[in-house]
């Protein structure tokens, strides 16, 4: 599992271990750089970057093409689209900044053969979305420059895809967006969404609730939600190759600076999926909830080692059904399913079983029932202390199951002893006879 596969969380019932894929590109620095010197072409790279970040800001799409190979028609639509969508959102920081090359150049996206003397140059795009991300995060692409009737040229480029720090296969990279902000919801499409509007206000009513349970804890100002009703986009979205089988994604973004806190979120709601039966709104919940935690949440810096999946994911999924008994029946049913099956394994799950195919439905709804339990035993609002709590201490190494609940629970008093066994902890016992009751 990549880095980047580690952290998105997603919401569903099964998970399928994809291996993701890393494309063959440019690499290795070059000394031999044609007629010009490597310093000429880094000047003239720089121009150009200024040029198209002044273009970006005034909205002249003339001179944000200005310097590209006007004979690759593929090339020019891309940049026309790319040009369109930046201009619709709302970023605070938008930038390009030269990275650094020459790089060797194979062909990347828009071209299959190359001009003799082509080199390639990493470009960096810093983008900090305004309210929905508190730092910023950054996507690089290798751009290639040849000299073509004199003229020193963008003639191709592609997204860097292996570095996991950074994101890429942004919406905006990839395809037409419609943008609509309402309230505190930034609502993203690809055009494959019919009814949009009403989505947007399903998006916002689906954050007033998230943020009514979320209380005083600090939150970002707003939420981007990206919706498709197309499988790939849905998979590729932000680079992560998101498994068919879930109907939401949450993916954290990292930022440019080191921080122990994610620059930012971006949601994908996939509206096709069968789960979402034209609704999407506990979806929407679940994924917002994933994103208002990035405010506290520590990063993972242990590849998928830190905050317990069954607390993120049993959370979020507890805030999602807080306002439909229904929904929590479904969630009792598949608890009494598994213990009758014997999927309760007296513990619960690491993060790196939580996904396992055979118990990833009950470990949703197992992770969903502690915090169910807490609040109908005590409150909501102790339910939330105990997330926060665990959320916010960030490395757990192999303490993820209940040891890590105890943990917390000895730390907000809710505990009379640091270290308790199964058998003599009060918690786990009334916790587990509400599992057998319910
Ligand atoms: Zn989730």
């Amino acid at each position: 599992m990549s880095r980047r596969r580690a952290l998105v969380t997603m919401t569903g019932s099964v998970f399928l271990l994809a291996g993701c894929s890393s494309q063959p590109q440019a690499g290795a620095q070059r000394g031999v750089q044609g007629d010009m010197t490597v310093g000429e072409m880094e000047k003239q790279v720089k121009a150009l970057i200024a040029r198209r970040n002044a273009a970006l800001a005034s909205g002249d799409e003339k001179a944000w093409l200005q310097g590209l190979d006007t004979g690759n028609t593929a090339l020019i639509k891309h940049e026309r689209m790319f040009f369109a969508n930046l201009r619709g959102f709302d970023f605070q920081k938008l930038e390009f900044v030269y990275r650094n090359g020459p790089l060797i150049a194979e062909p990347l996206k828009y071209t299959k053969t190359l001009p003799d003397k082509t080199n390639g140059f990493i470009v960096r795009l810093l983008t900090q979305l305004r309210d929905v991300d508190s730092a910023v995060s950054a996507t690089e692409y290798i751009y290639l420059f040849a000299q073509m009737d004199g003229a020193f040229t963008l003639v191709d480029f592609g997204p860097r895809t292996e570095d996991d720090d950074l994101v890429h296969d942004n919406p905006w990279d990839l395809t037409p967006l419609k943008v609509r902000r309402a309230g505190d919801v930034v609502l993203v499409t690809d055009g494959s969404v019919g009814d949009f509007e009403r989505y947007v206000g399903v998006a916002a009513r689906a954050s007033r609730a998230v943020r009514k349970d979320w209380g005083d804890t600090p939150a970002p100002d707003a939420f981007a939600l990206f919706l498709t009703t197309r499988a790939a986009s849905y998979r590729r979205w932000f680079g992560v190759d998101t498994p068919a089988w879930s109907e939401g994604v949450e993916i954290p973004l990292l930022g440019v600076e080191y921080s122990e806190k994610y620059a930012g979120s971006r949601i994908v709601v996939n509206l096709s999926s069968p789960l979402t039966r034209g609704d999407p709104y506990e979806v929407m919940k679940h994924e917002i909830t994933h994103a208002i935690s990035n405010g506290v949440q520590k990063v993972d810096n242990a590849y998928g080692l830190s905050v317990p999946r069954w607390a993120v994911e049993g959370f979020a999924r507890y805030i999602e059904t807080r306002e439909s008994a229904q929904s929590r029946a479904l969630n009792q049913r598949v608890i009494r399913d598994g213990l009758a099956r014997g999927l309760f394994l007296d513990d619960l799950p690491d993060n790196k079983k939580f996904y396992e195919e055979k118990y990833r439905g009950f470990n949703y709804s197992l992770g969903w029932s502690v915090f169910q339990f807490i609040a109908q035993a005590r409150s909501h609002e102790t339910a939330m202390k105990v997330y926060l709590a665990i959320a916010g201490k960030g490395q757990f190494d192999n303490d993820q199951g209940v040891d890590a609940l105890f943990g917390t629970l000895y730390d907000l008093g809710l505990q009379k002893d640091a270290f308790v066994s199964k058998e003599n902890s009060r918690f786990y016992q009334e916790w587990t006879s509400y599992l057998r009751s319910l």
